[in-house]
C-alpha cells in the first residue's frame, strides 16, 4: 500500500554502491540492497526518495525509476568506468558539483541527506557547508575494524580514518545497524557524536514466500540430501574457506548426504574471480569437490527458494557490521550458523535461531553443522523461531518507519533552527 501523504524529500547518497545494479558480485552487496530497499520502503510511506550514485559505465541509464517516488540518479564523477572504492576519493569533488547541478536543474534542495559508506559521508559533509540540511550517515563498514584484519593497507587509509572520525563527531545522526556496531564506533572511532541504532531489514513477504518441500522439489533434492548454504560475495573476509574446511571435517556418513551450495557471482581476473579460484582449489585439495556446488550469482527472486531448501545457512564472515544474509535465511525459516562477530551476534540468537561459532574456527563450524543436521526436529524449531525473530524485528517497513521518524524529527529541528536564525531577536 502506498501512502498519499507527502512527508518530504530525501536524498540517499551511495557513491560506490549503486542501488540499481545486480547484487552479489564484487562491490555490490549489502550496501546496495540497503539503499534500494530503504528507499523503496520510505517511498511507500510517503517520502519522495532520490538515490544518488556514480555513473560507472556509458551503458547505464542516468535515471532509473524503481517505484512511484523512488528513483536512482547516476551522476558524473570521473570516467564512466568501474573504479574500485579505494581509488574513488579523488573524484568526490566532481560528485559534489554534479549533485549541486542536479539540484539546480530540478529546482530542489534536499533537507535530509542520508549518506552511505565513508566516501559518501565526505560528500555529505561538503554539501552541508553550502546548504541547509541535516546529515544522517550509515557506515556499512568501519576502516578502523577493516584495517585490523587485512595485510595490505590501501593508500587512502589515513584519509578514510580521518573522514570517518569527522563524520561521527559532526553528522546530525549516525545510524548504527546493530548495538555491536555502535560499540565499535565508540571504541575505535570516537566517543563524541550522536548515534541511533536502527537495524537493517529484509523483505519478509519475499523471503519466506516459498515452502521447504516446494523449494526442495524445485532444486531436485532428494529427502536424504542435506544442504548447507553460503550466500555472498567472493571475498576472503567472508570466510568461505571456513565453511569449506568445516565440511571437510564432517564424518564420511554425513558427507555422503551433504551438499555445500555456494551462491555468489564472480568475474574471472577480478578480485572475486581470484577468490573463487582459490576456494575451488581448496575443495580439490581437501577432496570434497563432489560436496561443493558453485551455483553462481542468484537474484532475490530465486534466493528464497535456495534459503528455504537449505537445512542450514552459514555466515562465516571474519567481521560483519550487520550481515543481511543471516536475516534473509532466517526469514525463510532456515537456521543460521554464523561467526560470533559484529551484527551477527545481534541477529542470530544461539540455541534459539541458530548457532554462533568463533570466526575462522572451522572445527567449531563443523561441530555446529553436525549438531543441527543430526536433529531435524530441532532444526525445524530453530527455523520457526528464526522466522518469528525477523518478523518482529527486521522488516524493511519497520526499519523505514524508524528512519522516517528520525528524518521527521530532523526536519522539525531544521525548521526551528532556520526560524531562530532568521527571525530571532
Ligand atoms: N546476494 C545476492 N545474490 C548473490 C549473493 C548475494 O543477491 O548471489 C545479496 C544477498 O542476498 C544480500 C547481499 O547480497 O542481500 C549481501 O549482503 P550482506 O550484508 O550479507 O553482505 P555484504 O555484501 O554487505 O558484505
Amino acid at each position: 500500500m502506498f501512502s498519499n501523504q507527502n512527508k518530504g524529500k530525501i536524498a540517499l547518497i551511495s557513491v560506490h554502491g549503486d542501488p540499481a545494479v545486480e547484487i552479489g558480485k564484487e562491490e555490490a552487496g549489502g550496501q546496495n540492497v540497503y539503499v534500494r530497499c530503504c528507499g523503496e520502503a520510505l517511498a511507500k510511506q510517503g517520502w519522495q526518495v532520490d538515490l544518488f550514485t556514480r555513473k560507472a559505465s556509458p551503458d547505464q541509464e542516468n535515471i532509473v525509476v524503481h517505484s512511484p517516488n523512488c528513483r536512482t540518479i547516476r551522476l558524473n564523477a570521473g570516467p564512466e568506468a568501474f573504479i574500485g572504492r579505494d581509488d574513488l576519493f579523488g573524484y568526490l569533488p566532481e560528485f559534489v558539483e554534479s549533485f549541486k547541478q542536479f539540484q539546480e536543474r530540478e529546482g530542489t534542495l534536499y533537507p535530509i541527506i542520508h549518506t552511505n559508506y565513508w566516501l559518501s559521508s565526505w560528500v555529505g559533509m561538503q554539501l552541508r557547508k553550502s546548504q541547509l540540511l541535516k546529515l544522517v550517515h550509515t557506515y556499512h563498514s568501519l576502516g578502523a575494524i577493516k584495517y585490523k584484519s587485512i595485510s595490505t593497507i590501501p593508500l587512502v587509509a589515513k584519509t578514510r580514518l580521518e573522514v570517518e572520525k569527522a563524520c561521527l563527531e559532526t553528522a546530525d545522526c549516525i545510524v548504527a545497524t546493530s548495538p555491536q556496531e555502535e560499540e565499535h564506533m565508540r571504541t575505535y572511532v570516537s566517543e563524541k557524536g550522536n548515534i541511533k541504532v536502527i537495524p537493517c531489514g529484509t523483505n519478509i513477504e519475499r523471503f519466506g514466500s516459498v515452502r521447504r518441500e516446494a523449494a526442495r522439489d524445485k532444486l531436485q533434492l532428494s529427502p536424504d540430501d542435506r544442504v548447507v548454504l553460503y550466500v555472498g560475495r567472493f571475498d576472503p573476509r567472508k570466510g568461505i574457506e571456513t565453511a569449506v574446511r568445516a565440511v571437510s571435517h564432517l564424518s564420511s556418513e554425513r558427507k555422503a548426504q551433504l551438499k555445500l551450495m555456494i551462491a555468489g557471482g564472480w568475474t574471472p581476473g577480478e578480485k572475486d574471480g581470484e577468490e573463487r579460484d582459490r576456494i575451488g582449489q581448496l575443495t580439490q585439495a581437501l577432496g570434497i569437490e563432489n560436496n561443493v556446488q558453485f551455483v553462481g550469482r542468484l537474484d532475490h527472486t530465486v534466493l528464497p527458494t535456495y534459503y528455504a531448501a537449505a537445512d542450514v545457512c552459514v555466515v562465516p564472515s571474519h567481521y560483519e557490521p550487520f550481515g543481511l544474509v543471516a536475516i534473509e535465511a532466517m526469514a525463510c525459516g532456515t537456521p543460521v550458523i554464523a561467526s560470533n562477530v559484529g551484527g551477527l551476534k545481534f541477529t542470530v540468537i544461539p540455541e534459539e535461531t541458530g548457532l554462533l561459532a568463533p570466526p575462522k574456527d572451522d572445527r567449531a563450524f563443523a561441530e555446529a553443522i553436525d549438531r543441527i543436521l543430526a536433529d531435524p526436529q530441532w532444526r525445524s524449531q530453530l527455523g520457526e523461531q528464526a522466522r518469528s525473530r525477523v518478523e518482529a524485528k527486521f522488516s524493511w517497513d519497520g526499519v523505514a518507519s524508524q528512519l522516517g521518524e528520525l528524518y521527521s524529527d530532523s526536519i522539525q529541528q531544521l525548521t526551528s533552527e532556520f526560524f531562530k536564525h532568521h527571525f530571532a531577536g
